[in-house]
This record gives C-alpha cells, sequence and structure tokens, in this order.
C-alpha cells in the first residue's frame, strides 16, 4: 500500500534496535480511517480463503485483527501473553520470546476458542523475526485447524521472519515491507524500491 508506505516514511521514527515506531497512528493511537483501508485490504486478499476465524496477538494486534474480522464478518480471538507458566490442560500455549520487551511469554488460547473445522488467518501489526507468528501457527495447527494465511502491517523484510514463513509455505501478505532502515540518518526502504 503506497500510501501506507509514505505515512511510514513521513511519519515513522526509527529506533536503536531495529526498532520503527508508529505508535501515533498504526497501533498505540489509531488512525481509524487508515485501520479501515488497511483491514479492506487484507479482507480483499484473504477474501477466497475460506476465513472462518482471525488471531492475534495482544495487545497491539488487537484493533487490526478486530477491524478485519468486522470486514470479513467472522469471530476474532486474540492470544493472552501470560509471564507464568501457570497453563491448564483447557489452552492452547506456545512459548513466544518478545521482540520489544525481550521476555519469553507463554501465549495461550482457550481451547473452546479453535476447533478443527476453523480457518485461520492469522493477524498482527509488525512481523520482525517472527517469533509471535510461529507461536501463533504452532497453535492453531495444535488445535487441528489450518492457518489460511497471515496479514501484518508492517514487516521488517531484513529480520527474516516473513520469508521464513512463505519458505515454509505459508502465505504471509505484508501491507508495507520495510527492506532497510537507518536509525542515525532516519532513512527507510521498502521491498520493491
Ligand atoms: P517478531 O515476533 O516477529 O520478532 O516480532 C513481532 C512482534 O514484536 C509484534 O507483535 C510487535 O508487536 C513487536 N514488534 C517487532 N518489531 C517491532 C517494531 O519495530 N516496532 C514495534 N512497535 N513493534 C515491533
Amino acid at each position: 500500500m503506497k500510501f501506507l508506505e509514505d505515512k511510514i516514511r513521513a511519519e515513522g521514527t526509527v529506533l536503536p534496535g531495529h526498532v520503527l515506531k508508529v505508535g501515533h497512528f498504526a497501533n498505540h493511537q489509531i488512525d481509524i480511517t487508515l485501520l479501515r483501508e488497511m483491514a479492506r485490504e487484507l479482507s480483499r486478499l484473504y477474501a477466497d480463503a475460506g476465513v472462518t476465524k482471525v488471531l492475534t496477538i495482544e495487545a497491539s494486534g488487537i484493533a487490526l485483527a478486530a477491524a478485519v474480522a468486522l470486514e470479513m464478518d467472522v469471530p476474532m480471538v486474540f492470544a493472552k501473553k501470560n509471564a507464568t507458566a501457570n497453563v491448564s490442560g483447557e489452552v492452547y500455549c506456545a512459548k513466544v520470546a518478545s521482540f520489544t520487551h525481550k521476555k519469553i511469554y507463554d501465549v495461550i488460547v482457550p481451547k473452546d476458542y479453535l476447533s478443527a473445522d476453523d480457518r485461520v488467518l492469522i493477524v498482527d501489526d509488525f512481523l520482525a523475526q517472527g517469533n509471535a507468528l510461529n507461536g501463533l501457527v504452532a497453535i492453531v495447527e495444535e488445535s487441528g485447524a489450518s492457518v489460511a494465511g497471515c496479514g501484518i502491517i508492517i514487516e521488517k523484510g531484513f529480520q527474516g521472519g516473513g520469508d521464513a514463513l512463505r519458505e515454509k509455505g505459508y502465505r504471509v501478505e505484508s501491507l508495507a515491507i520495510v527492506e532497510s532502515m537507518n536509525d542515525e540518518t532516519g532513512e527507510i526502504t521498502f521491498r520493491g524500491e
């Protein structure tokens, strides 16, 4: 989405440690017109994929996931992050290393919320090394449901998580793919430029 790339370049901030801040329009304060456009685009891309449920991880994926689910008219589920491993047999659980918080979380979804006949679209605001998505894919597959694909606002292509998932055969659609970013100059380049 060219206008998303332009907005990231104009308003995003590149921080040390390969972190891109877009919190004032994408994932903390949310530009609701932009959110609607992004949700429509992901819904259009997956229109023929037989999606029955949208899955994300708390917290910053929730707004996008709800908007996509509304467009697709299917339920939305988010995985909760538990710092402590107090996991019962009633939940699916995966361990996820957080890119931004440098912690390992148990990520859980109640078994009731996913079933073997679900076809799940996994969405998130960012895709970096792929830890969050790999955890969500593992949960979907443990439930017996199938992964329709992944829908992301910003993939940082240079961190490899998206291409590793594609190589494993998963469909990954990112609305913007950052190919490089420089925290000294603030310069950002996108895939295909
Ligand atoms: P991954 O698990 O793919 O390494 O990282 C994805 C997760 O970390 C996302 O859920 C996102 O919330 C967070 N994240 C990764 N990179 C960034 C970034 O550059 N900026 C922000 N705001 N969040 C990020």
